[in-house]
């Protein structure tokens, strides 16, 4: 589910609840709310028109009983009627037999003087006459729906029952639980009556019409909150939405690699501020990354740098001896698996020594990096020269038999020789002596270089300035 949808979902609830809260507990209450009004009207004039009633005859059983009580109810000498919702019930004429205010209906005629009895006197009025005393009605039947009608019993000093309302029998003694609600009748301010009222009551038509309207008035509310709640929910989760789309595709292009991003920052709520907040993320993490590619390559050439000056002779700048050895190895390795040719050659400068003593250390020097450039300029790149310590050099020729390595070796020689040393110093001449050698099965790099180191010696036996070689 989609968060627009939830965000959707969850007001539509929210607002749906809380009208459905209020509404329905304000009309549950109003509801009870008239009917305890209506209950309170109708038991006031019930009990005003039997006390007006009894206090006329001074007791139940010295007035007419109740066919009196029904012509006293209808001559109009009780107390006026009371005003409102209960008056359209109260003013209700006497029933027939058997039929409750509520069974007949609306409309019933009024009585005589148009001062109809209220609903409970009428109950009572009108109940059917208890069994034993002639009728043989039992008690009234409950009304449409299950509930019985309202009505008004009266019952005397003793709670023996005057009138049943349908419900009890005249002479009956009145249950505990009825005498809770009775309330006394007092003539002279001695209790003579009780009247208790029984059944449930109806709304009036008007209350009805106003409970009516109170329901139209709660569905539209409703309906008003709902349709509140979707536009809210859509318009507010849109923005989110946006701003929340802006921040996964900026997420998915830093994971592709592009970290300087920026998404639209809308509004001034957590949303506006998340966003503010990543782009100040994105910023610093590119720099960051921006600073840390610099220094990554900063030391990548310093690490290159160190390697370089570890395999480097400072003097010549040529290789040095355990560059030359690994990579000696290497190629012999190579060599031996392809049965390639592989020359080793060992130099080593003339009475060198003499040099330094003659001309100076400084001119020695001076020689030893005119030699390494000679050298260095005259190789392949495939070709592997270094400085093995003091005045020697060391060369390997990959891919070279001994002859071209002899013939190439000879011409390195020459090339030193006739270099005008006097331009470093008039009196100055170098050469020198080689030992070349190019058998693999010497068995190693090392093992070849001795052997050139052998002929080396040899070529200085013999009189310097030369190449000597070996297959
Ligand atoms: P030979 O012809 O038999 O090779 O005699 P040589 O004098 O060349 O050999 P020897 O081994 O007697 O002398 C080598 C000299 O090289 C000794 C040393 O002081 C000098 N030497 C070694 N390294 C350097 C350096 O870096 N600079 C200078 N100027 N001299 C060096
Ligand atoms: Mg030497
Ligand atoms: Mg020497």
């Amino acid at each position: 589910m989609s968060l627009r949808t939830k965000f959707m979902l969850a007001l539509l609830l929210t607002g749906l609840a809380a009208v459905a809260m209020v509404g329905g507990l304000a009309y549950v209450g109003m509801t009870k709310k008239v009917d305890t009004i209506r209950r309170e009207q109708a038991a006031e004039h019930f009990h005003s028109v039997v006390t007006a009633y009894l206090q006329k005859y001074g007791s139940w059983q010295a007035s007419p009983g109740k066919q009196g009580f029904d012509e006293f109810m209808q001559s109009g000498e009780h107390p006026p009627q009371l005003s409102d919702g209960a008056q359209d019930e109260e003013r209700r004429p006497p029933r027939e037999e058997g039929r409750g205010p509520q069974d007949d209906g609306r409309g019933p005629p009024r009585g005589e003087d148009g001062h109809p009895p209220p609903r409970g006197e009428g109950a009572g009025d009108r109940s059917p006459p208890p069994r034993g005393e002639g009728d043989g009605e039992g008690r009234r039947p409950p009304r449409r729906g299950g509930e019985p009608p309202f009505r008004f019993i009266l019952a005397d000093q003793d709670f023996k029952v005057l009138l049943g309302a349908g419900v009890y029998q005249h002479g009956e003694a009145l249950p505990e639980a009825a005498r809770k609600d009775a309330r006394a009748v007092s003539v002279n301010g001695n209790v003579v009556a009780y009247v208790s009222p029984e059944g449930v009551i109806t709304p009036s038509k008007q209350e009805l019409q106003y409970l009516a309207a109170m329901r139209e008035a709660l569905w539209y509310g409703v309906s008003g909150a709902a349709v509140l709640a979707l536009v809210l929910g859509f318009l507010l989760s849109r923005s989110l939405g946006r701003t929340l789309g802006h921040l996964t595709k900026a997420v998915r292009a830093m994971h592709g690699g592009s970290l300087l991003q920026r998404v639209p920052v809308e509004g001034k709520d957590e949303v506006a501020e998340l966003a503010a907040a990543f782009n100040d993320m994105s910023e610093k993490l590119a720099r960051s990354h921006e600073e840390l590619h610099e220094s990554h390559q900063t030391i990548l050439a310093q690490a290159e740098q160190m390697r370089e000056l570890s395999v480097r002779d400072a003097l010549t700048k040529l290789h040095n001896r355990r560059h030359f050895d690994e990579q000696a190895t290497t190629l012999f390795s190579h060599a031996v698996r392809h049965k390639r040719p592989l020359a080793v050659v060992i130099g080593d400068i003339d009475y060198f020594k003499k040099i330094n003593d003659q001309f100076s250390h400084a001119t020695g020097d001076a020689v030893l990096r005119q030699v390494g450039e000679i050298l260095r300029s005259h190789m392949r790149l495939s070709d592997l020269v270094a400085r093995y310590g003091g005045e020697e050099f060391v060369i390997a020729f990959p891919e070279t038999e001994l002859p071209q390595a002899a013939a190439l070796c000879d011409k390195l020689r020459g090339i030193i020789e006739s270099f005008p040393w006097h331009q470093v110093h008039p009196d100055l001449k170098v050469t020198m002596s080689m030992g070349v050698y190019a058998d693999l099965a010497a068995g190693t790099a090392e093992a070849m270089l001795q052997k050139a180191d052998a002929l080396l010696y040899r070529a200085k036996e013999t009189g310097r300035n030369r190449v000597c070689f070996a297959a």
